[in-house]
């Protein structure tokens, strides 16, 4: 049989900063983070979700920089009565490039169901904004087996909602609820295998659909980035306590560069 060569997609590193940051200390942190993703190769794409107060903050000091920004949630409702809750709009605004939505800790701490995701995800490309659709499964549901039923669900529930041509233009992040924030990644096999199965399930809503970025994330770290951005089906990660520190991120961002010459 002739080996088929591995298809070639770009890596994207994204940073999830979660309720942490203030003015001073955000300044310093884009400003060197803007510098360091100079020294990258082009097919490294390098984006900072920070929490909404900040949005002018970042738009000014990265606007013009290789570096996306954006928000870590939007609403599921498009305007109106709604106190406390901050529409995609608003957050394009800033001309932000991402929104997180379905992250575990949203779903987890505020009630957040598949369905609600699914119209954030769909508030989010109304307004240009590319969605970044969390998924994953808590430790009691790995080990009792189901894993791939219920991050299959999350995911289907978002596609449902969009069109082939919507659901083209998403980012999917595999989030292992166990592994976030606990210092345990998880093995880059068992991160493969479950992107190996989210992948089918996107290929199977169109053609298009098969190759949007699937990042991992779940205590990644420049000590295990490489290994888990070589893997066939991972086109990156969503990086939470790691996007915090300078040194760490860009050496995860540089790890991102390495999987892509593996990959291609
Ligand atoms: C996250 O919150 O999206 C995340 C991946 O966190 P951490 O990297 O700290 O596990």
């Amino acid at each position: 049989m002739t080996k088929q060569p591995t298809k070639q997609r770009s890596k994207l590193v994204v940073g999830n900063w979660k309720m942490h940051g203030r003015l001073a200390a955000n300044a310093a942190l884009l400003e060197a983070v803007a510098r360091g993703v100079q020294a990258l190769p082009a097919d490294v794409r390098v984006g900072v979700c920070v929490p909404f107060p900040y949005l002018a903050q970042t738009q000014a000091l990265l606007g013009g920089s290789r570096v996306v920004w954006g928000a870590q949630d939007v609403s599921a409702h498009e305007q109106g009565a709604y106190t406390g809750e901050v529409a995609a709009g608003m957050v394009a605004d800033f001309e932000a490039g991402f929104a997180i939505v379905g992250h575990s800790e949203r779903r987890a701490y505020h009630g957040e169901s598949s369905e609600v995701v699914a119209q954030k995800a769909q508030r989010a490309l109304a307004v240009r904004l590319t969605p970044i659709v969390c998924v994953g499964e808590t430790l009691e549901e790995r080990e009792s087996g189901a894993t791939e039923r219920v991050v299959g669900a999350q995911l289907d529930a978002v596609l449902a909602a969009l069109s082939v041509e919507e659901a083209a233009c998403i980012v999917v992040a595999y989030e292992p609820v166990w592994a976030i924030g606990t210092g345990k990644s998880a093995t880059s096999e068992q991160a493969q295998q479950v992107h190996a199965f989210l992948r089918a399930r996107l290929a199977a809503k169109g053609a298009q659909v098969a190759d949007v970025p699937l990042l991992y994330g779940g205590s990644v770290k420049p000590e295990n980035a490489a290994e888990l951005f070589r893997q066939a089906d991972i086109d990156g990660g969503l990086i939470g306590g790691a996007s915090l520190k300078e040194g760490d991120f860009l050496a995860i961002c540089a790890a991102a560069a390495a999987g892509a010459r593996v990959a291609g």
